[in-house]
């Protein structure tokens, strides 16, 4: 399938990136297709960065069939490469079998991501923990109120350059372990990366907030026992000295996060035992108290690694580490960031060329 180009009349100044954090400046380009049952998806297209319109009964507006992914590109030199691109692209379509949209052919999607970024390629940061973030989504496009599947599609990515999550250096967080409220249930949408598990999720952050916490930390919605996610980054904890988090294929309801997968991978040929089962917050509580919970981190594309200093449980604060970032959340962290801007040698082939 061949993607179009259209060329922009103006280009943008591109901002300070130390100034603008996360998600708030846009290229000068996306990328486009769209989906309907006779030509399946087509016309896959570069244009310049605009607004869309849609109609105002959009079933994404009404009933949320939709699905997104994140992923982030750095500059190895002159050259633009994308971390675990095809990883990523490969769960948009594991999203998209949830939510019932059509399947996406994976090279029309890898060949987009890589020509868009390649165009964009100027507008990579390059200073120390900024990257391009990307960011894919699909949505029902059908002007129809009834309750169905829908029959149309949009595809589309955009970019965004974002500063480092960590100017400062490391912060550990405080999480609020959630006893009142859950984000999905066994046999929901928890796997897909959909917008309706953020709209689940918001209430409980606020709430969160208001008492001094940083974020929340999902339990199961069936037995409020085990171990999830954070909601936007999963977790995991070091125990005795094995990296141990919950495995989304045990627990159909938490994201299978890309990040997780990796720092797995790595600490493997670290040669660190790695377990991915089900984890009880009790467990997690014993160890705390019995003096094995060394470290507990949240994993995620945005921030990579975030220490968590002290977690909340039922009215109780339990300080992990005395506070401070785990020594092996800090090497893990600096490795990954190796990789990413090309000062790690990438033994595990996460670095895909954009060209
Ligand atoms: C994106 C996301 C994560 C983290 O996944 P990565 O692939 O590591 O970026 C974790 N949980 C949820 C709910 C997410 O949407």
């Amino acid at each position: 399938m061949e993607i179009k180009f259209e060329e922009t009349k103006t280009l943008k100044e591109k901002p300070d990136v130390s100034k603008i954090g996360f998600g708030t400046h846009f290229t000068d380009y996306m990328f486009e297709m769209d989906y309907n049952p006779t030509d399946g998806w087509h016309d896959p297209r570069i244009v310049p960065y605009r607004d869309i319109s849609v109609s105002p009964a959009n079933t994404t507006l009404h009933y949320g069939q939709a699905i997104f992914d994140g992923l982030k590109a750095y500059k190895h030199g002159d050259k633009p490469v994308i971390f675990r691109a095809s990883t990523h692209l490969q769960r948009v379509n594991v999203s998209a079998k949830i939510l019932d949209i059509p399947e996406v052919p994976f090279d029309v999607m890898l060949a987009g991501l890589k020509k868009l970024i390649y165009i964009e390629r100027d507008w990579i940061p390059t200073g120390k923990g900024q990257s391009l973030y990307i960011r894919p989504f699909i949505f029902a496009t059908d002007p129809y109120l009834g309750v169905k599947v829908a029959q149309t599609y949009k595809f589309m990515i955009i970019l965004s350059p974002v500063a480092a999550y960590y100017a400062h250096g490391f912060s550990p967080v405080k999480i609020m372990v959630e006893s009142e409220y859950v984000r999905a249930v066994r046999g929901g949408l928890g796997a897909a990366k959909t917008p309706a598990n953020y709209a689940a999720s918001l209430h409980a952050g606020l709430v969160a907030h208001d008492k001094g916490y940083d974020q929340v930390l999902w339990l199961d919605g069936v037995e409020r026992k085990y171990i999830e996610e954070v909601g936007s980054m999963n977790i995991l904890f070091k125990i005795g000295g094995k990296i141990v988090s919950p495995s989304p294929q045990l627990q159909t309801s938490i994201l299978d996060g890309i990040t997780r997968r990796t720092v797995n991978e790595i600490a493997e040929s670290w040669g660190l035992p790695v377990e991915s089962r089900k984890i009880s917050i009790d467990e997690v509580i014993k160890a705390h108290e019995d003096g094995t919970l060394e470290e507990v981190f949240g994993s995620g594309t945005a921030a990579v690694i975030s220490p968590v200093g002290v977690l909340e449980y039922k009215g109780k604060e339990y300080v992990i580490n005395g506070g401070k970032t785990g020594e092996f959340a800090q090497k893990m962290y600096d490795y990954i960031e190796g990789i990413h801007m090309g000062e790690v040698e990438d033994k595990f082939g996460y670095i895909e060329v954009a060209e």
